[in-house]
């Protein structure tokens, strides 16, 4: 590695603050919104300074994204490196689109759907038939491709929807492990859902029903209610859709 990454490393994580979980740099942003800082006469992009430094490098061609989509984020666990997209998933996507109702606020897949429901589109490679989660191609082109271990999940619970306002990814992890305490009577004291009152439940439902009437994309919404609560998205999301905090 490059010894002016590790200089700089340090001077950028001199300069943020903790958001939620995101930590995120406070100082110049260049045109488009990145977060830039100058070092020998060279412009260098924050975000991609810390992959480097913290993966050892960036692999060749790849830009640096977001989990969090906050462009401003700093925090190594949500970068990931992305390869520019194959023309096939250009191709894959267009069908999906192709073949499309608006329901609501929600764009309906209308084709074959697996047994959840989450729909489904068949292409040929390497001279068999392979099936792809049609929200999964629709999220893979808009942001050129998936994190790895991460699912796309729907911001609508709705699993036919290919809304790329609606999807997002999460944590595999903890969407099973969520399941898991769910299949208990009791989640009891473990659960990191006991910190919340239900005041602060009825809150945020609330303020996710009047947000739904104002035409704002969903994402946003459930972004900007984390931010609010200090909450994880993946927790808001499931706040709202019920899934957590049942009944009352
Ligand atoms: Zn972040
Ligand atoms: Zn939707």
């Amino acid at each position: 590695m490059e010894d002016y990454i590790d200089i700089l490393a340090k001077r950028i994580l001199r300069r943020v603050i903790q958001e939620g979980e995101c930590i995120v740099w406070q100082g110049a942003r260049n045109k488009s919104g990145e977060g830039v800082i100058k070092y020998a006469q060279r412009i260098h992009s924050v975000h991609r300074v810390i992959y480097a430094w913290h993966f050892n490098g960036v692999p060749d061609g790849a830009d640096i994204m977001h989990t969090c989509e906050n462009l401003h984020c700093v925090n190594s666990a949500h970068l990931w490196a992305s390869n520019k997209h194959s023309s096939d998933i250009g191709e894959l996507a267009k069908r999906v689109l192709a073949n499309t109702k608006p329901q609501g606020a929600c764009l309906i897949w209308q084709g074959g759907c697996n047994s959840l429901g989450y729909g489904r589109i068949r292409s040929f490679e390497d001279g068999k038939y392979t099936y792809h989660g049609t929200h999964r191609v629709i999220y893979a082109y808009y942001h050129h491709g998936i994190p790895e271990g991460l699912d796309v999940c729907h911001a609508c619970d709705t699993p036919a929807c290919v809304n790329i306002d609606h999807l997002w990814v999460g944590d595999q992890r903890a969407n099973s492990q969520d399941a898991a305490r769910k299949g208990r009577t009791n989640a009891g004291e473990r659960h990191p859902m006991h910190k919340l009152s239900w005041d602060t439940i009825h809150a945020i439902r609330a303020q996710w029903a009047s947000a739904q009437q104002s035409g704002q994309s969903l994402y946003g919404v459930q972004t900007a209610i984390a931010k609010a609560f200090g909450l994880s998205l993946e927790r808001v999301n499931r706040i709202v859709n019920g899934r957590n905090w049942k009944g009352n």
